[in-house]
């Protein structure tokens, strides 16, 4: 059976494109998941102009029927959960549980957001001056334009365009190239939800296409992805003064102390830095570790890391697929070649022979590296972690703040000072106690400090505040 061609979706009808790409699996290269038919740059305009015009009808929906349709969407993604989480493990390669529980969590963010519609969000209050009301009214941004990354495929567009929606704006979509399929899926689900044509507007292809045509002509632009594509974004809004979120790299420490549980501090190591193959952007990518602990530390995540298995993405029982895609492979065994020449220790991180032809990389760990060596400078994104040695807590907690993209920050230890201490003291966005610092809720919010993040918090009631402008109104009613 040959590929199915996928296109873009503007004001509600499928449009295909100039040009075609294959939807590669990343476990088995001569699996085509299917063909995306690329959008050029009048197919943008397009989308923006159809964004525009269903603008008043959608704003103007009741709550009820807005909820209604992000109900309907979020019980058929969650009731596809099956198929939906084989086929994102099949086009980006995160074993089946983690493709399969990313859909459940699009599920839920959509139903999540379907309640949130629903509950008062703005303000009646009295005036400093006698006799004069005021109230405060939350109204839509108008036309949203939603870039994504790769590495969740269906829970990051839904935890951007489910709020959007909800709060009465218009979407043009744009997901990465690499899954261009799961994206498709969400997009179908929510237009046969009952959207109106032109209310969400997706355009598969190449984002040096189509995003500057996407970040002119319209209000608002969330993005989420790399650091300098996210700041190319910023300097194109001077201009035109569209609001901008960006939530992009993450470089996020995981501090175990003496006082750590052995054990914990392993699980919290592998899961939080090789979970989706070290491909989150708030996975732990540098483990300080002081002294007392060190060594012990080290031989066990040698002898767990050696019992973790890599393999096909739908493979019964593997811990971890494949990386993406040649280049982030390439990226991932360039970055332990300089941490070698750095004078660090790397234990794993074999690229793997297997009977198909898969993008196979054994976890790695670079063992005896500092905060200034590049490894711990820069983001790699591949299921690799680094080892800073710390005298003591108090060096360990300077260590971890001065990561420059501090999205998500823990620390393992089973002393309570300790642990309140790093919770007041940390400059991350995120702090995890005792787990991972990947494997965030959605109902609370989500967003790092310094490089990581760029105006306001997603996901839980924070969406409110990038999803709609306030209007502030005063009212003298005049003698009853
Ligand atoms: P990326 O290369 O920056 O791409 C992100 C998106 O931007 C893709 O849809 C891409 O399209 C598009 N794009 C590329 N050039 C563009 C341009 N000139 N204008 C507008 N859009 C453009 O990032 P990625 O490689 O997909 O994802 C990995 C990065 O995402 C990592 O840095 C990771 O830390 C970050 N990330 C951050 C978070 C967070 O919440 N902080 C979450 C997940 C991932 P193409 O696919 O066509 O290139
Ligand atoms: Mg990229």
């Amino acid at each position: 059976m040959s590929p199915r061609l996928l296109t873009s979706v503007i004001d509600g009808a499928a449009v295909a494109g100039s040009d075609e790409r294959p939807d590669i699996n990343p476990s088995d290269v001569s699996d085509i998941v299917a063909i995306a038919s690329s959008a050029d740059a009048q197919m943008a305009a397009d989308a923006v102009a159809a964004a525009r015009a269903a603008l008043p009808a959608w704003s103007s929906t009741t709550p009820w029927e807005k909820s209604v349709v992000l109900d309907r969407a979020g019980s058929e993604v969650m009731g596809r959960a099956d198929e939906l989480g084989d086929l994102l493990a099949r086009e980006e390669g995160k074993t089946y549980p983690e493709a399969r529980g990313e859909v459940m969590r699009a599920g839920q963010i959509l139903k999540y957001y379907a309640g949130v519609v629903l509950q008062p969000h703005g303000l009646a209050l009295d005036s400093v001056r006698p006799g004069i009301e005021v109230t405060v009214t939350r109204e839509p941004v108008g036309v949203v334009s939603v870039i994504t990354p790769w590495n969740f495929p269906i829970a990051i567009p839904a935890w951007k365009i489910a709020p959007a929606l909800a709060f009465g704006n218009t979407v043009v979509f744009k997901p990465a190239d690499l899954v261009p399929a799961s994206a498709w899926e969400l997009v179908d689900i929510l237009n046969r939800a009952g959207l109106p044509d032109g209310a969400l507007n997706l355009l598969l292809g190449r984002g040096s296409v189509l995003g500057p045509v996407m970040t002119r002509g319209v209000d608002a632009i969330t993005f989420t992805g790399s650091i300098p594509v996210g700041r190319g974004i910023l300097a194109d809004t001077i201009d035109t003064g569209a609001k901008v979120q960006l939530e992009l790299g993450g470089k996020n420490p995981l501090v175990i102390t003496d006082h750590a549980d052995l054990e914990v501090a392993v699980e919290c190591a592998v899961q939080g830095g090789f979970g989706s193959t070290g491909q989150r952007c708030t996975a732990s990518s540098i483990l300080v570790v002081t002294a007392g602990i060190h060594d012990a530390f080290i031989e066990a995540m040698e002898r767990r890391m050696a019992a973790w298995t890599v393999g096909d993405a739908r493979r019964e029982g593997i811990d971890m697929g494949p990386v993406v895609d040649p280049d982030q492979l390439a990226q991932d065994e360039r970055y332990l070649q300089v941490a070698r020449s750095e004078g660090a220790r790397v234990i794993g991180g074999v690229r793997l022979e297997s009977a198909v032809d898969g993008h196979y990389l054994t976890p790695a760990l670079a063992v005896g590296t500092s905060m200034s060596d590049t490894i711990n400078t820069e983001e790699v994104f591949g299921p690799v972690m680094s080892v800073v040695r710390a005298g003591d807590y108090e060096e360990a907690l300077a260590a971890a703040n001065a990561s420059t993209m501090n999205l998500s920050a823990g620390i393992v230890t089973t002393d309570l000072a300790e642990a309140s201490h790093f919770k007041r003291h940390s400059k991350a966005g995120m702090v995890m106690v005792n787990l991972p610092t990947a494997g965030v809720d959605f109902h609370v919010p989500f967003g790092g400090r310094g490089q990581s993040s760029h105006g306001p918090r997603e996901q839980g009631t924070a969406a409110v505040e990038f999803f709609t402008t306030s209007k502030t109104s005063y009212t003298a009613p005049g003698a009853p």
